[in-house]
């Protein structure tokens, strides 16, 4: 393989923080976490188990940076090494399941993001996280749609006149998957609805929205991911935000945890989920809603359950709605991903409709009339999996059953 790509490697390599050094040299191997793992478990292919992963990264490593490295020098990196490992670390949907089984609580999830810095600079990501990266720089979103159409689902809603204000109490930060995937323009609508119901003083931010950088960290490029940190957050601050409520998972995640640790400081607005909104109107008796019998079970997105913490709200918001909320056998932290995470789409869509499916059997098979999420890309992945296979199930986001129930969205 070319020197350069051996000096790239061991840049890389010697990247690790000291945590992820000393998490992976006590790795025990028990394989708790490939146990777990939803992308494993339905491929039954060794280099897409986590546990495997860690050993291939400490194989490589060791060839650079390791002790007998130090003694007899450096070994080389074969490319079908480099090959192997791109393979492991995107056959992911980045749900933390194997964080949660780990005996000894390594931070995986923050393992196979470095993982994939690893693979970006070795130059082996695969085509269509290339690409990704590619539409991301032209047009802020992952989508490689018109930054002056992010607005263009209010035009297939009621939403006549969408406020785009110079100030605001609050912003409703759509974020991609929301505004530019047709699945969830209602999602977007009933959120916007249920805001104006309240009497919110709320503004969109229209083409100025930028991504929230998700997209960036999740294909490796990380120190990219901070200019959409930037841009968002200097945009809500000159609007004088004090609250910034978004309908997704993963915007919700980028927002609240990951954009205070790449800007160096706690910017100068409370992060909500939307569901937590609706919650705390819901608890404050500011929004009442008559409680129906429909069996409806609702999926924990990863990125706002186990990763993000938000776990009662959403049963006690559905509670509110029926007296036949369901789980499934696996819920809450231990909740299985519904495959829509990781960009596993764009490497590999016929494991992430396999992952969907499991949760599609389970839901019917527990006579489920309708499955809820709260995430734009949970929705998405369900609602291609009901249409590859037909299963006989609603799909719904929470915001949007709860704005139906109140009659001001269709
Ligand atoms: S994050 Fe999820 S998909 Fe990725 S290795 Fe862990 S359990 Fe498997
Ligand atoms: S569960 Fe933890 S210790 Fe066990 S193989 Fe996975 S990462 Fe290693």
């Amino acid at each position: 393989m070319a020197s350069n790509i051996q000096e790239k490697a061991k840049k890389a390599l010697g990247e690790f923080t000291k945590r992820q050094l000393m998490e992976l040299d006590t790795c025990s191997h028990c394989a708790l976490c490939t146990d777990m793992c939803p992308a494993y478990n339905e491929s039954k292919n060794v280099l897409h188990a986590p546990g495997v992963r860690t050993s291939k990264l400490v194989k490589l490593y060791d060839k650079k940076h390791g002790f007998w490295t130090k003694l007899f020098g450096e070994k080389e990196i074969t490319e079908k090494e480099i090959e192997e490992l791109a393979e492991s670390t995107y056959h992911c949907s980045l749900c933390g399941r194997c964080m949660e089984s780990c005996p000894f609580g390594f931070q995986t999830h923050e393992l196979w993001i470095k993982a994939r810095e690893i693979v970006d600079s070795l130059e082996a990501s695969p085509e269509n996280v290339i690409r990704l990266a590619g539409l991301m720089d032209e047009n802020m979103n992952p989508y490689g749609l018109e930054p002056d159409t992010r607005l263009d689902w209010s035009f297939f809603t009621d939403l006549d006149d969408a406020p785009e204000l110079d100030e605001a109490e609050i912003a409703y930060f759509v974020g991609c998957t929301t505004a530019y995937k047709g699945a969830n323009h209602d999602v977007a609508f009933a959120i916007c609805s249920l805001l104006e119901n309240q009497g919110e003083n709320w503004t969109l931010l229209g083409e100025d929205e930028w991504c929230c950088g998700a997209p960036s960290v999740m294909s490796g490029k990380t120190e990219e991911a901070k200019k959409y940190a930037e841009h968002n957050v200097e945009l809500f601050e000159s609007k004088k935000i004090k609250r910034v409520i978004t309908g997704c998972a993963g915007c919700y995640r980028m927002l609240k945890f990951e954009y205070p640790v790449m800007l160096g400081r706690k910017p100068n607005f409370e992060v909500m989920h939307a569901v937590q909104y609706l919650h705390e109107q819901l608890t404050t008796g500011r929004l009442e809603v008559e409680q129906g019998k429909e069996k409806i079970i609702y999926h924990d997105p990863c990125e706002l359950g186990r990763l993000g913490g938000i776990i009662k709200e959403p049963r006690e918001v559905l509670a509110k709605i029926t007296s036949e909320l369901i789980e499934f056998d696996e819920h809450g932290v231990d909740s299985k991903c519904c495959g829509g995470g990781g960009l596993l789409q764009s490497v590999n869509n016929d494991m992430r409709l396999n992952i969907v499916k499991e949760k599609l059997d389970e839901a019917v098979e527990k006579g489920a009339e309708m499955l809820v999420s709260a995430c734009p890309a949970c929705k998405l992945a369900f609602v291609d999996g009901v249409r590859e296979f037909k299963h006989d199930i609603e799909i719904y986001d929470i915001h949007e059953l709860i704005a139906k129930r109140l009659g001001v969205s269709d």
